[in-house]
């Protein structure tokens, strides 16, 4: 039986692609001389995938924010764009500061450049405002 550990064998993270259905796992390993490798990919876009995830990983935030004025009290958002993992927190305590007024359109932006990560959060569906 082989007792090789993940240190041992130079694996530092395992990486499930999500890019499609095949769920490829990818080894990140780093060698003796410190170097860093990708082993398990089997296409360019599995590769970028797992670089991007290991280096600098993103995430899209879906949340709600509440609403004055608004047919109900809150409406659910999303970013446009994947912000970094270690800013989601952030954004979420600015999404939690923030109230917006209705009328809303799906799509709206109601906040600009959150966190300052060149993403926006925009209403994922409209929310009339009570008469
Ligand atoms: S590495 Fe390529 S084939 Fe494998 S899951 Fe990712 S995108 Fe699909």
């Amino acid at each position: 039986m082989n007792m090789e550990s993940c240190e041992d064998s130079g694996v530092i993270k395992t990486i499930r692609c999500i890019v499609c259905p095949t769920g490829c796992e990818i080894e990140v390993k780093e060698t003796p001389e410190g170097d860093v490798t990708f082993e398990g990919y089997t296409c360019k876009r599995g590769l970028e995938y797992a670089k991007q995830e290991f280096y600098e990983p993103k995430r899209v935030l879906t949340t709600t924010i509440r609403v004055e004025n608004g047919f109900l009290p809150l409406v659910p958002v999303r970013v446009d764009k994947a912000i970094p993992k270690e800013k989601l927190n952030d954004a979420l305590e600015e999404i939690a500061k923030t109230v917006v007024k209705a009328p809303i359109k799906m799509g709206d932006i109601l906040i600009e450049n959150v966190v300052g990560q060149e993403a926006n959060i925009i209403a994922s569906r409209d929310m009339k405002a009570i008469e």
